[in-house]
Formats: structure tokens, C-alpha cells, sequence
């Protein structure tokens, strides 16, 4: 962004702020919570958005179509490729997380140019980093007793690292930010593509027995001293969250076996051991664990 749209986009923003307030007499925020708020993460995800910009009264998503705006304050209102199109309801701030109404994504939703290519064909940054969620659409992967699906909880915490290593200025390519089904050859090959700085491929994973816990970091069999050092480090950041660490280990996924750069994957804990699957239910552990997760591709990138 120039200097020049940047300061339209402060002051656009700053307009939109005043036109989004309600004034001093709007009614009272209705506490929301649990099923029926959704976080702003989850909205962005759910529209197929990235956080392009984040202020205490407004955040900014985009994809390569659409520029949406919306105001973080009850009654504040929405904004589509520059036009007021609703409102956002009850807004919540709970431990500094903002909470929307989870029907807001079936508002903006229509008002959303589509017919765009998404993020994984349109060229993007050489040298990224790839995320990518296992799984998606007819393919849920593992599921919990509790019927929670393997391919929501990878996306997840893949967004949400996409999203921190974003903030902190590290280019990252996503294979899915919504819920697609895409083969696992193209999803090594959007890594070769662009000729990743690493590929990280997130899962979770399942046993027979419920007693098989935590989390574990795979490497392809006779992988690159790279794919070693990354493993390393995100094995290393990982195990700060207090998750029990089965170490690294050499298996010839596919995923692994067709990226011609460093890759590594990911297994976030076991749905099928109770305590793993509550904590990865759980949206402030996942948050957690996508620091980790971030915190240890950071500083294999600094090395
Ligand atoms: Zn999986």
C-alpha cells in the first residue's frame, strides 16, 4: 500500500468510523455467548478473508475481491467494497477478544463478489510460508466421540497462524481458508510453486485407544536437515503450551514426500484421548497452540 491510499484508507476509516456509531442512544449490548458469538479470526475465516487490518474500533478483511469493513461496537455498522450494507448487532469483548453474532457471516456473505480465483492460484509471494489444513469438505478426517471434525479444528489454527505470522510481517500462502477439498499432490505443489520457505501441513490425529495423547511433529523419511530444524523448532514452542510431546518422527506422508522444500507436519493432539480433544475444542487453546505453532516457524525462519 502507498503512502497516499494508506492515509485515504485512515481517513475513509475514520469517516466510516463516525457514520458507523449509533450515538450516545443506542441500546445496551446484549451479553452473547458461547455457540451464538464467533470471533473475529472465525469471521474473516468463514467469509474466506484475511485480517488486513486490525484497530480498536474497526477491523479490515480482504481477499483479491473484496475489501470488507466492519466497526467492532454494537450497532456499528458493515462495510462492503466501500458501502454500508448492514449492521454488525451485539458486539462482545471478553479478555480482549472480540465476539460478533455468528449469523453475521450469512449477512456479509451475499453482498461478497465471488467468482475469483482464490488465494492458492493467484501468484503469490516467492519464498512464503504454506500453511496448510488438512482435510476439508467431504473429507472431515478424524472426528471426536464428541463429533467435533479434524478439518475445522486444522483450519482453525492454520488461520490463525496464517494470521499471526501476517502481523508479524513473515508472507504466508494458505492452500484453504475455507472449507475446499483439495488433493494432497496440489497441496505440496502450491508450496513448490512458490518455492516455500517451509511447508506446514496441520492435522490431528486419532488412536484405537483413547489413552494415546499429544501432539507430534513429522518429518518425511531421510528428510533434509532443514525439514529437521523446523520440526525442531515448532516441536520445541509446542511443548510450552503444556501438551504432551511424542517428539519427531519420520513418516512418508504424502504431503511430505511430493514438497520439494522443507516440510514438515503437524499432528496437534489426539481427538480420540478426552483431554486433547476439550483443549482443541477449546478456541483460547487453539489460539495458543497457533502461537506455538508461529513462535516456532518465526525463528526457523531467523536462523
Ligand atoms: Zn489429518
Amino acid at each position: 500500500m502507498t503512502t497516499r491510499t494508506h492515509i485515504f484508507v485512515v481517513l475513509a476509516s475514520l469517516t466510516l468510523a463516525i457514520a458507523g456509531c449509533q450515538g450516545p442512544g443506542h441500546k445496551t449490548p446484549g451479553v452473547v455467548v458461547g455457540e451464538d458469538t464467533i470471533t473475529i479470526e472465525q469471521l474473516a475465516l468463514r467469509l474466506g478473508l484475511r485480517i488486513e487490518q486490525r484497530d480498536p474500533t474497526f477491523v479490515v478483511m480482504k481477499n483479491a475481491a473484496n475489501t470488507v469493513i466492519v466497526f467492532t461496537h454494537t450497532d456499528g455498522r458493515f462495510f462492503v467494497n466501500g458501502k454500508p450494507m448492514g449492521s454488525v448487532g451485539s458486539v462482545t469483548i471478553d479478555h480482549g477478544v472480540v465476539r460478533v453474532p455468528a449469523t453475521l457471516p450469512d449477512q456479509i456473505r451475499p453482498f461478497l463478489r465471488t467468482g475469483v480465483p482464490e488465494q492458492p492460484t493467484t501468484p503469490g509471494p516467492k519464498g512464503a510460508v504454506v500453511i496448510d489444513a488438512g482435510h476439508g469438505a467431504h473429507d472431515p478426517g478424524t472426528i471426536s466421540p464428541t463429533g467435533l471434525k479434524e478439518k475445522d479444528i486444522n483450519l482453525r489454527v492454520a488461520a490463525k497462524v496464517a494470521t499471526l505470522l501476517e502481523q508479524r510481517g513473515v508472507a504466508v500462502v494458505m492452500t484453504r481458508w475455507q472449507d475446499k477439498f483439495i488433493e494432497l499432490e496440489e497441496r505440496a505443489e502450491i508450496g513448490n510453486r512458490r518455492k516455500a520457505a517451509l511447508f506446514v501441513s496441520i492435522h490431528a490425529d486419532s488412536a484405537p485407544s483413547s489413552s494415546a495423547q499429544g501432539f507430534t511433529i513429522y518429518v518425511a523419511a531421510g528428510a533434509s536437515a532443514q525439514s529437521y530444524r523446523a520440526a525442531h523448532a515448532i516441536n520445541q514452542a509446542i511443548e510450552k503450551t503444556g501438551m504432551n510431546n511424542r517428539g519427531i518422527r519420520e513418516e512418508d506422508y504424502r504431503v511430505l514426500m511430493k514438497s520439494k522444500g522443507p516440510a514438515v507436519l503437524i499432528e496437534l493432539g489426539y481427538l480420540s484421548n478426552p483431554q486433547d480433544a476439550a483443549r482443541l475444542a477449546d478456541d483460547r487453546f487453539r489460539d495458543r497452540l497457533a502461537q506455538a505453532i508461529a513462535d516456532g516457524i518465526q525463528a526457523y525462519l531467523k536462523k
